[in-house]
């Protein structure tokens, strides 16, 4: 049997006439950047994340560049965040000039652990930046504290995580602005890059949406150099078929974890802890294993992809050796980058899938 890590194409499969026709309306309009789907699926974005405004980038990366850019951040400001998240989160903060600090994570919930932060907080720190990794929420009230204390802003990088909550609260808002990823894998995902900005402070909103259109609010006359960061008609109107059923996507994705979970009991691969606070979205459900080379490549003799998330922190990266870190620096993170091992996990995937996973790696466990 084929199990892939993530099922694109059941996805969809289940979608296939709506997102034809959303695609022919947009191609018959002759409206191909912004118009009515754009700002349809931005309002409908605000309404899911409980932000008053909504700004369409051309992918998460633009959307955490923007967001700190507007936010005032750049040159001689620091930005405390984790290590163990995709590359794009650090590359973000450089990219307005800024420097990166990395805070160790919490064992369990694989998320930044505010002690660590807070110890890291300087006279030049201006940010954190919580990652809610791979869908579950940080420890937002604890942050939240630590950000009142230091006057500090909180900058959520939600790419994984559009739909999880914290304490009630959807992710994207808590924070003075949250960032949101359409790319193709993501819960959301559109068949292309796309991004959100998502936040409450219309100042910041208003700076946003300057910034992605070359700095422009009227034609040809240019207040600031921006950047070329919108998102494309096409994909808003296929994202806008697929926003109508995420809430049902991402509940079978947690119905699929809560099996999991029953079933790795006894085996030697430590479930994802979610923390008591959280509605988890599991844009993907990391394991970790003593063994997970072997283990990977034993399941992918039987057919099963399975993910290493991420294999390098981000403070061991050749691309940010300036920063002078060293191995040993982040030893939380160090060890859940050598055991992490995610399984399969889509709104798709089905039980009978599962139970052929689980049956190859209670073999494994057996030897
Ligand atoms: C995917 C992702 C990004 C970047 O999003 P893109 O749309 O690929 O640019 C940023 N941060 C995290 C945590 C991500 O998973």
């Amino acid at each position: 049997m084929n199990i892939p890590l993530i099922d694109l194409h059941a996805q969809y499969g289940e979608l296939k006439q709506e997102i034809g026709k959303a695609m022919e309306r947009v191609l018959e309009s002759g409206v191909y950047i912004g118009g009515p789907e754009v700002e349809a699926l931005e309002k409908e974005i605000a309404a899911l994340t409980g932000a008053r405004f909504a700004i369409s980038v051309a992918n998460g990366t633009d959307a955490l560049t923007l967001a700190l850019e507007a936010a005032g951040i750049g040159s001689g400001d620091e930005v405390i965040t984790t290590a163990f998240t995709f590359f794009a989160t650090a590359e973000a903060i450089v990219r307005c000039g800024a420097v990166p600090v990395f805070a160790d994570i919490d064992p369990d919930t694989f998320n930044l652990n505010p002690d660590e932060v807070e110890a890291k907080v300087t006279a030049r720190t201006k940010a954190i930046l919580p990652v809610h990794i791979f869908g579950q929420p940080a420890d937002m009230d604890a942050l939240q504290l630590i950000a009142e204390r230091h006057n500090l802003l909180i900058i959520e990088d939600a790419c994984q995580a559009i739909g999880a909550s914290y304490k009630g609260r959807p992710v994207g808002s808590i924070g003075d602005v949250g960032c949101i990823s359409f790319f193709p894998t993501k819960n959301l995902g559109g068949y292309g890059d796309g991004g959100i900005v998502v936040t409450n402070n219309e100042e910041l909103a208003d700076r946003i949406r300057l910034l992605c259109h070359h700095g422009s609010r009227r034609k040809y006359y240019h207040e600031a150099v921006g950047y070329n960061s919108r998102l494309d008609a096409l994909q808003a109107a296929m994202l806008r078929v697929k926003l109508t059923k995420l809430t049902e996507w991402n509940d079978r994705r947690r119905a699929a974890a809560a099996y999991y979970d029953e079933q790795l009991r006894g085996l030697p691969l430590a479930p994802p802890a979610v923390s008591g606070d959280v509605r988890h979205v599991y844009h993907l459900y990391v394991t970790l294993s003593k063994d997970r080379n072997r283990l990977a490549l034993e399941l992918k003799r039987h057919g099963i992809s399975t993910g290493h998330y991420y294999p390098c922190p981000l403070h061991l990266q050749q691309a940010l050796s300036n920063l002078g870190y060293k191995r040993g620096d982040l030893k939380v993170t160090e060890l859940a980058c050598s055991r992490s091992f995610a399984l399969p996990m889509s709104p798709h995937l089905t039980r009978e899938q599962q139970d052929y996973i689980v049956d190859k790696l209670r073999r494994y466990a057996k030897g």
